[in-house]
């Protein structure tokens, strides 16, 4: 065994959700902990103002922006997924809901638990770490709503969600009100809307300010802005005697090389992250990595449709991200999204709303219906963009799932392994934003991708690491062990093994409290 500067008890790979709780329940237990993330660390200055300064708000490192979020387009869908200290959290919506019963009993995981029982705890904990509460205050995206669900005759399935967002005394800056003190000091939100843009202003409960910040307490290191590439087993074999980590600079012109060893590994790279360097490691270095490996990739079955109003006086912008939540039928809800006012970078990216089995069908509709009126659309292409659009996030626990592969450049590719494939085209979805578009006096758009080629996007891409009872129905086991390797564990989204049919950030969090809380401690 080594005993270096270099060697950790375990190395973690990246810094979201299943990353920051295994740093921090790892250190806890008295490990030596180094967590890898490729992107940057962010202070709240560091975020962009709005989302025209691409620089800071993306992340495409080849044209040199570093930022937290990034694109990526697959044959049958279009992922946006964050980068940095902290990963999804700098750049998500903050919304926090509980999975229904479905979640639980689907999937390859269905029979390895009791999982709505057992995870009941760790939601809990979850919950409480996160500092989430209740949205305390509805703009008029959310009012629009609330309206609807007036409308549809279920008022009663209208929520404020839970939220990862301090709302204390609106700018007014406290000592730490989640963790006894031992937390940094936090500022009541503004509700100025810049979530997904990155909260610079203290408010938003982002991994660095908790799991992360109490992890660094404990001791744990974290090396920003450095990616791995390659893992090899210390032994050649099933890594008994640990693992070496191969990483290098990822934004840097000169991608500096280096290497760490541990004795044990938390791959927690996001799906994008870890199904990626997997399947490159299982043609080399980790060849016995299950054949499920990239099986079972799921979305939330989710459309994204803009609505934007026509009226001056509405004004869509003020909020937190999702400040409001509609459970339209047992399966499916609505979410109401927005970016900050002076965030209208997606104008260039949304066509009219265009609805067909194919791309012509699609075109002859949208043209229709610029035709019928030309001026609501000029009006809307033209004012401000954040003020005036509402951006419709429907979900469904429906499930269907795609496959990823390498392709011959080493990157992922996509095919549908079961159900149908993922479509921008859910009735349902439609039906709403047509109602939700009378109540605001609106005209719907929705990326030129969903209107043009019917590839839908999604913010919640899971499984592909997915847990079975042995090798051949899954890449881990109920305890997020990876099968024939020691001391090896997935945690984070790729481990999901059955659609939530809600934003996973939560569900990922308990999973992973429920993964550290296998581990013993370590013997003195
Ligand atoms: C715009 C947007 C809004 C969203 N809103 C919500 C919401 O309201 N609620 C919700 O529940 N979810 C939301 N999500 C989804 C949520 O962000 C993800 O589900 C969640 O972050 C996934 O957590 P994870 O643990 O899988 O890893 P991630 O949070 O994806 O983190 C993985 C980290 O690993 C790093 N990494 C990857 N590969 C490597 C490597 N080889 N070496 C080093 N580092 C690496 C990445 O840079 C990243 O920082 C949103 C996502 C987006 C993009
Ligand atoms: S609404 Fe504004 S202040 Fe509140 S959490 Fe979001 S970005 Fe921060």
């Amino acid at each position: 065994m080594t005993n270096n500067s270099n060697h950790y008890d375990y190395i973690i790979i990246g810094s979201g959700f299943g990353g920051s709780v295994s740093a921090l329940r790892l250190s806890e237990k008295g490990y030596k902990v180094l967590v890898i993330e490729k992107g940057k660390w962010f202070e709240a200055n560091d975020f962009a103002k709005t989302n025209w300064n691409l620089k800071k708000w993306l992340w495409m490192p080849k044209l040199r922006f570093f930022g937290i979020m990034k694109m990526s387009v697959f044959k049958h869908i279009v992922v946006v997924s964050g980068t940095g200290v902290g990963g999804g959290s700098l750049v998500y919506a903050n919304t926090l809901p509980i999975p229904k019963t479905p979640f639980y009993k689907t999937g390859s995981w269905a029979a390895l638990a009791d999982w709505e029982n057992d995870l009941r705890p760790y939601y809990q904990t979850a919950l409480k770490m996160l500092g989430a509460s209740p949205n305390q205050r509805l703009y008029d995206g959310d009012l629009a709503l609330k309206q609807l669900s007036k409308n549809l005759n279920i008022g009663n399935q209208f929520e404020h969600p839970n939220v990862a967002v301090y709302f204390g005394k609106e700018n007014e800056k406290v000592r730490d009100p989640y963790f006894n003190g031992k937390g940094p000091d936090r500022v009541g939100c503004n509700f100025c809307g810049g979530c997904m843009t990155g909260c610079r202003h203290n408010s938003k409960n982002t991994l660095d300010k908790n799991y992360l910040y109490l992890a660094q307490q404990l001791g744990a290191e974290i090396l920003a802005e450095n990616e791995v590439y390659n893992v090899e087993p210390l032994d050649k074999l099933a890594g008994k005697t640990g693992y070496k980590i191969r990483v290098r600079s990822s934004t840097k012109f000169f991608k500096k090389k280096r290497y760490f060893t541990a004795n044990g590994l938390v791959f927690s790279g996001g799906v994008l992250g870890t199904v990626k360097l997997l399947l490159k490691l299982k043609l080399k270095s980790l060849p016995n990595l299950s054949d499920k490996l990239g099986d079972d990739i799921r979305t939330n079955n989710e459309t994204l449709i803009s609505v934007s109003t026509l009226d001056n006086n509405k004004d869509f912008s003020k909020g937190v991200a999702i400040g409001s939540l509609l459970h339209t039928d047992e399966h499916s809800h609505l979410e109401i999204v927005r970016y900050s006012a002076g965030s209208g970078f997606w104008r260039f990216s949304h066509l009219p709303l265009a609805i067909g089995k194919n791309t012509p069908s699609r075109l002859l509709n949208m043209f229709v219906n610029v035709l019928k009126s030309p001026l609501s659309y000029l009006k809307i292409y033209t004012k401000s963009w954040s003020k005036h659009t509402a951006v419709l996030l429907f979900m469904q626990s429906i499930d269907s799932t795609l496959k990823f592969k390498r392709n011959a450049f080493g990157s992922l590719k996509t095919s549908v392994s079961f159900g149908v494939k993922p479509t921008p085209n859910i009735p349902e979805s439609i039906e709403l934003t047509k109602k939700y578009a009378e109540i605001v006096n609106g005209k719907a758009t929705s990326f030129a991708l969903e209107s043009l080629a019917g590839i839908p996007s999604t913010a919640h891409i899971l499984g592909g690491a997915v847990m079975g009872d042995e090798a051949s129905t899954g890449v881990i086991n109920k305890n997020n062990e990876v099968f024939n390797y020691e001391n090896m564990l997935v945690v984070d989204g790729s481990m999901i093994s059955a659609n939530p049919g809600v934003n996973p950030s939560l569900s990922i969090t308990a999973i992973a409290e429920h993964a550290m809380a296998q581990i013993s401690d370590k013997s003195l």
